[in-house]
């Protein structure tokens, strides 16, 4: 899936996350053990898993599962492998689900696992035995009522099934679809799952330019990233009326003024691996992408992208974040008092998550939702959770990104109030 990663920051993401929790519960005068309890994940398991590679020697990899909080319900999020990845990386992420599950309004808790391991030098028979025996060594502390992980970086709907597999023959030997999102259609999948997070975000974008008085229909809109999230958030936009005028991807970058239509330059990246050398376009970098005239931007590739050296040059009126952390924490506060709305990453790549709800809703039912449907809810709950965040924002006088977890916290501390502690 995705290579966000590639390019880890050489901060420890965990204190990131416990910054941004003081900073809110400051905010919201939280009770010191409250804050406490929110300051640690749940759980968190390390485990050894052990592989037989494909000359017959033995590999022995770590992995993890962080388990944040569970006060709204069952925790929730993606699998990663990643040769970067850290205990501190996977606790400070489930943490963010636990966020974006609550701003999101649906019933999980968050949590995140991941695997140090480099799945391009391995062979499809290693991942897939890598995959299964993680599937085993978690699954006493996962389950359809208690932990339902995703893909993340470099997972997809393959892993997704044989963790279903694995699962499902272990406890009981029957099927249970519910264990996991982000399957195969074949096997309990949703539709409307791949388009989720690009589509959620149009959908936040579409309020935020209500709110910003920008008119959709003479929009100009730049993607840096045209990938899962990025090619599908410059299609929805393009659907509301707005012109994509620049896309960028690993390989390269196009500009045009009057426009690049999306459908064209999927076709185009489909066959030649890049948006790069698309017809009528002419060539543009990243840096020039980020500060390019235009009305919304949308960091859908890396992270820290957009930082104190080139905020100041942002001339976008709002930036939508597909992409986690695409903005340091003081280009936030340049963006701030710039007047430029941020939609943060917990917001407005919140459709994927969302529709991953339904996806286990849809298997606990055993129903399968018409495409319509899951798009129709999907929008309902985006657009209030965008509402939300942005009377908080409002409310409070801080930015979108505190208000969102501010938002969250509050949500969270009050399930954790409600149910009280015990024993
Ligand atoms: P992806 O791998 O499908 O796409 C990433 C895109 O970024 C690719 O087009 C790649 O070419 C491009 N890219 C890589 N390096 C680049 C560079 N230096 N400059 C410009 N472009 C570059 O991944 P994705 O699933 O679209 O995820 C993108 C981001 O969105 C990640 O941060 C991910 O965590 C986040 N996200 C994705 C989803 C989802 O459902 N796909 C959900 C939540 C968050």
């Amino acid at each position: 899936m995705s290579q966000s990663t590639d390019n880890i920051s050489s901060i420890n993401p965990f204190e990131i996350a416990l910054t941004q929790l003081n900073e809110v519960a400051k905010v919201i005068k939280l009770e010191d053990g409250l804050r406490q309890i929110l300051a640690n994940p749940k759980r968190v398991l390390t485990v050894s898993i052990p592989i037989k590679m494909d000359k017959g020697d033995v590999k022995v990899f770590t992995g993890f599962r962080s388990q944040h909080n569970d006060a709204r319900g069952p925790f929730k999020g993606g699998i990663r492998y990643h040769p970067q990845v850290t205990i501190d990386e996977v606790k400070a992420l489930s943490m963010w689900m636990t966020w974006k599950c609550a701003i999101a309004d649906i019933p999980y808790g968050g949590g995140k696992g991941g695997v140090i391991c480099n799945p391009k030098e391995m062979s499809e028979d290693e991942i897939e035995r890598l995959t299964r025996r993680y599937a085993y060594a978690i699954s006493d502390i996962i389950g359809p009522w208690t932990d339902i992980p995703a893909p993340d970086v470099y997972t997809g709907g393959k892993e997704m099934a044989w963790i279903m597999d694995t699962y499902s023959a272990l406890k009981g030997n029957f099927v249970q679809p519910e264990v996991i999102t982000g399957k195969p259609l074949a096997i309990g999948g949703s539709l409307g799952r791949t388009e989720a997070t690009g589509r959620g975000l149009s959908f936040t974008v579409r309020e935020a330019a209500k709110k910003m008085k920008i008119n959709m229909k003479t929009a100009t809109v730049a993607v840096e990233g045209f990938g899962n999230a990025g090619q599908y958030a410059a299609q929805f936009l393009e659907e509301q009326g707005a012109k994509v005028i620049a896309v960028t991807d690993s390989q390269g970058g196009i500009y045009n003024k009057n426009g690049l239509q999306v459908g064209a330059l999927r076709k185009h990246k489909e066959k030649t691996g890049s948006v790069h050398g698309f017809a009528g376009a002419k060539p543009i970098g990243n840096d020039d992408l980020l500060e390019v005239e235009c009305s919304i931007l949308i960091p859908a590739a890396l992270e820290n992208q957009i930082t104190k050296k080139n905020a100041g040059k942002i001339s976008a009126k709002v930036v939508a974040e597909a992409a986690n952390g695409p903005t340091t924490p003081d280009a936030d506060e340049i963006l701030y008092k710039n007047k430029v709305l941020v939609i943060p990453d917990v917001l407005a790549n919140g459709g994927g998550v969302t529709v991953s709800y339904y996806e286990w809703l849809q298997n606990l039912r055993r129903e399968f939702w018409i495409e319509s449907e899951v798009n129709e809810r999907l929008d309902k709950n985006i657009t209030k959770a965008f509402l939300d965040v942005y009377d908080a924002h409002e409310k409070y006088g801080v930015n979108m990104r505190k208000a969102s977890i501010l938002l969250a916290v509050n949500r969270v501390v009050e399930a954790l109030k409600i149910r009280g502690l015990w024993p």
